[in-house]
C-alpha cells in the first residue's frame, strides 16, 4: 500500500476493481474479436461516476482527486485497456472543456461527457501531422458569422459510436505575425453538415476503442464554438497532454500489474518436465523484473497525479511517468506472453490481447522518441 493513498483512493479502487472483474473481463475477448464499443459498460462507468470523477460538481463532475482517475484507469486498464483509453480519451475532451470553455460551452458540450450520456473526441492528428501538430492542415474559416471547416483528421479515438459526443478539433485560421499557423479548437458536434466518418480503422490495440478518419467538407458550426481565444488552439491541446501523458502511464501501470498478475498465476498452475514452470530460475527472475517495473511505474505515475493534486508543475514527472511505465508495460506484456509459451499467442489468453493493447501507449500522447526530446530539452534549458 502506497503511503499517500487516501480513505477515497482506496475506496475507488475496490469499487473500480469490482466493476472490472465483474463487468468487463467475462466480455473482454468478445470485444476484442467484435471489435465492439462496450455500450453497456460506458453507461455504467457513467453510473459510478468515473466518466467525470476529477472534474467540477458545477457541471455534474465529482469533484474527486486526479490520483483517484488514475486509479481508476489503472484498474480498468488491468482487465482490457481499451475500455480504459474510451474513457480517458474522453477525459480529455473533458480536460479541455473545462479549462478553456464559456459557461454555455460547459453546460451544452461538457455536463453531458462528465455524465457519460455521450462520450468526446479530440481530433488533432492528420494524415500528414502527427508528432509535429503545428504542421495541420485542416482550414477554418469564419463565412457569414459561421465556422466552415475543410480538412481530414486521422485515428481519432471514441469517434463513430452511437453516443460519440461533440469532437474538439484542431483547425489552422490563419497566420501568426512570425508566418507560422494560427491554430484554434473549435468544437464540432457529431452529426454537423459537412462532417462524415472514413473506415473505421483495424488495430493491433485497443480494438474496442472506436477508432475512425473523420472528414470535414465545408462543415458548418457556430462562430461560438471556438474554444477560448482564438489562435491559441495547440497551447491549449499541448497543455491538456500533459496531463493526458499521466492517463497513459496509468493506462501502462494496469498493464504492468495484469501483465505480472497473469504470469505468476499460470506459473504456479503450468507443469512441464513433471513440475511447475513456477520452479524454473529463468522465469522467476522475469517476474522479479516485472514486479520491480510494475513498483517503479506506480510511484512515478502516482507522484505525477499527486503533484497536479497540489497545483505543483508536473510537466516533465507526466513525460518520464508515461516514458518509464509504457517502455515497461510493453516489457512485461512481451514476458508474460513468453511465460505462457503458445497459449500466449492465442487472443483468447488476456496476457495475449495486452501485447496489442501496450503496443499502441509508446505511439499516442507524444511517442517514446517525443517524450525524450521534451525530458532532454527540459534538462538543456
Ligand atoms: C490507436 C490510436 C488512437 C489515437 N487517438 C488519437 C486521438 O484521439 N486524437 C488525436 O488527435 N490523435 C490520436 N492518435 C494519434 C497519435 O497521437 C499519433 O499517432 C502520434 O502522435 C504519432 O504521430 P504519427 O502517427 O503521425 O507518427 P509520426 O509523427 O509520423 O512519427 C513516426 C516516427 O517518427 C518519430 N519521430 C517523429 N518526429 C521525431 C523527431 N523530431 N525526432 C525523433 N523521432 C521523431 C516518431 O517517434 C515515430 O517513431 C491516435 C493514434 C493511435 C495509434
Amino acid at each position: 500500500m502506497h503511503p499517500w493513498l487516501t480513505e477515497e483512493n482506496t475506496m475507488i479502487r475496490d469499487t473500480v476493481r469490482r466493476f472490472a472483474e465483474r463487468d468487463i473481463a467475462p466480455i473482454s475477448e468478445e470485444l476484442w474479436e467484435k471489435e465492439g464499443f462496450p455500450y453497456d459498460v460506458w453507461r455504467q462507468a457513467g453510473e459510478l461516476g468515473f466518466t467525470g470523477l476529477p472534474y467540477p460538481e458545477a457541471y455534474g463532475g465529482g469533484g474527486g482527486s486526479w490520483l483517484s482517475f488514475v486509479i481508476v484507469l489503472e484498474e480498468l486498464a488491468r482487465v482490457d485497456c481499451a475500455v480504459a483509453n474510451s474513457l480517458m480519451a474522453n477525459s480529455s475532451v473533458a480536460s479541455l472543456l473545462n479549462n478553456f470553455g464559456n459557461p454555455a460551452q460547459k453546460e451544452k458540450f461538457l455536463k453531458p461527457i462528465l455524465d457519460g450520456s455521450c462520450i468526446g473526441s479530440i481530433a488533432l492528428t492528420e494524415p500528414n501531422a502527427g508528432s509535429d501538430a503545428g504542421a495541420i492542415q485542416t482550414r477554418a474559416a469564419l463565412v457569414d458569422g459561421g465556422w466552415v471547416i475543410n480538412g481530414a483528421k486521422i485515428f481519432i479515438s471514441n469517434s463513430g459510436t452511437e453516443v460519440t459526443g461533440p469532437v474538439v478539433l484542431a483547425a489552422v485560421t490563419g497566420k501568426k505575425a512570425d508566418g507560422r499557423n494560427e491554430i484554434s479548437n473549435i468544437i464540432v458536434p457529431n452529426g454537423a453538415p459537412g462532417f462524415t466518418y472514413g473506415k473505421k480503422l483495424k488495430k493491433i490495440g485497443w480494438r474496442a476503442s472506436s477508432t475512425y478518419e473523420l472528414f470535414f467538407d465545408n462543415c458548418a458550426v457556430p462562430a461560438d464554438n471556438l474554444l477560448g481565444v482564438q489562435g491559441s488552439g495547440l497551447r491549449q491541446t499541448l497543455s491538456t497532454i500533459n496531463t493526458g501523458r499521466i492517463f497513459i502511464g496509468a493506462l501502462a501501470l494496469g498493464i504492468l500489474q495484469g501483465s505480472l498478475d497473469r504470469a505468476t498465476t499460470y506459473m504456479k498452475d503450468r507443469s512441464q518436465f513433471g513440475k511447475p514452470i513456477a520452479t524454473f530460475q529463468a522465469l522467476q527472475f522475469k517476474l522479479a523484473d516485472m514486479a520491480v517495473h510494475t513498483h517503479a511505474a506506480r510511484l512515478m505515475v502516482y507522484q505525477a497525479a499527486a503533484l497536479k493534486d497540489e497545483g505543483r508543475s508536473f510537466d516533465q514527472e507526466a513525460s518520464m511517468a508515461k516514458l518509464f511505465a509504457t517502455e515497461r508495460a510493453m516489457e512485461a506484456a512481451h514476458q508474460a506472453v513468453q511465460i505462457h509459451g503458445g497459449y500466449g499467442i492465442m487472443s483468447e489468453y488476456p496476457v495475449s490481447r495486452a501485447f496489442g493493447d501496450a503496443k499502441v501507449l509508446e505511439i499516442v500522447e507524444g511517442t517514446s522518441e517525443i517524450q525524450r526530446m521534451i525530458i532532454s530539452r527540459a534538462l538543456l534549458n
